[in-house]
This record gives C-alpha cells, structure tokens and sequence, in this order.
C-alpha cells in the first residue's frame, strides 16, 4: 500500500475550541466533513488522545474556525503542536467568546458553533457528529487546504492528526547537514538555507511551531 497516496484526498486547516469551567481548550484539525443539509451536521475527527477529545466528550459544544490561507505559522504552531493541557494557546490569540465558546477569529474565514449530538467510536480515534446551531462569514479570504499548508508553508502532519503517515518521507542525503524539529517534524537543511544551522541566532524559533533551536536533534 502507498499511504502517500492518500495525501490526494483533500482537507482543510481548522482550529476547534471549546470551553470547560472557564477554561478555553483548543486544537488545530483538518478533518471537518459536512454531512447533511438541512439542519446541518458536520463531522469531525480526533484521536483519543487528544486533549480537546476528552474535554469535548464532556461540554459537548464546539466553535470551529475555518482558517484562512493568510493564518501564520504561529498560529498554527500554537494550537497544533502543543495540549491545552499544559499551555494557554489563547493568551496570545484573537478570539471572541461567543454562546461561552472562545471563537478564534484571528486568520478565519468563517465559523461554525454545534452541539455534539453522537459520537462514533473508530479505533484510534473518535468521529463526533454535531449539529450546527451557527454559522458566520467573516472575511472573503480563501480557506487554506492541507495540500496549501504542506506545499506553501512546509507543514508536517502532528502524529495525532488523522492523516499523519509514519515515517514521512525525508530523503535524507547524509552528506548534508539536516536538523530535525522534535515538536512538528520541521527539517532544517543547511544546503537549502542562506545560513548554517549552527550560525543561527540563539532566538531563532522554528518556522512551524515556534520552539527555539535546542528542540531540534541533528540527523
Ligand atoms: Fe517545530
């Protein structure tokens, strides 16, 4: 089988949120599916041990974001590579509670409010079906696709997220200095940079999820 291949199916980039005595939680995923029209309902997909998996199975209402193709790296950073568990990923993000949801507006195009009306048990992971109770425009920016983020912003599937494959193909040419992110999987290589790994400043972070220069093991 050539997990690659399914790489040809399409997604989009989204940050879920939900709130849980008074704390806002939160998780990039690319997996949102609308399933019916009228009444919509929409399904998405996180892996169960996903923080924000456990914490949705308890509210049972969500905000999604529809990102746009301006979001920053930052952001995606932010809520993707990290748990809310241990780190506040709104403190420096743009968001508005709405029906005490913290929606991030920050880089979205639109987004979406439901409630949690079943939840289907798949292996690894948990398809949550919710019904939309809102939904709002925001801007007319075009929606960032996975294959936009892979391509333009050299983003790396976390090994949470439903579409991630082992493994994922680095040709590695060991004549070549390359420097691994131990966060998100960022590869830095010297022979496709203007600077050497090692010149780079000390608060040089990393491009996709924002740690410093000591997360990253050299290959
Ligand atoms: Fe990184």
């Amino acid at each position: 089988m050539n997990l690659q291949a399914l790489n040809n199916i399409s997604y989009g980039m989204y940050i879920i949120t939900t709130e849980d005595n008074n704390k806002n939680i939160g998780c990039i995923i690319n997996t949102v599916t609308q399933i019916t029209s009228e009444k919509p309902i929409i399904s998405i997909s996180l892996n169960k041990e996903n923080y924000t998996n456990e914490i949705l199975k308890k509210t049972k209402k969500c905000s999604i974001s529809i990102l746009s193709e301006k979001t920053n790296k930052e952001l995606i950073g932010r809520f993707g590579y990290f748990s809310s568990k241990n780190t506040d990923k709104f403190k420096d993000t743009i968001y508005e509670k709405i029906d005490n949801l913290p929606v991030v507006k920050e880089s979205s195009c639109a987004y979406i409010i439901g409630d949690v009306i079943d939840i289907i048990n798949v292996e690894t992971h948990d398809i949550f079906l919710i019904r939309v109770k809102k939904v709002e425009q925001l801007t007319n920016d075009t929606p960032m696709t996975y294959k936009y983020y892979h391509e333009v912003l050299k983003g790396k599937s976390p090994s949470k997220a439903p579409t991630y494959i082992k493994e994922e193909n680095i040709n590695l040419n060991k004549e070549e200095n390359k420097y691994k992110c131990t966060v998100c999987g960022y590869i830095y290589d010297d022979a496709k940079e203007k600077i050497k790994f090692e010149d780079l400043k000390d608060d040089w972070k990393c491009p996709i999820c924002g740690v410093g220069k000591d997360k990253f093991i050299k290959l």
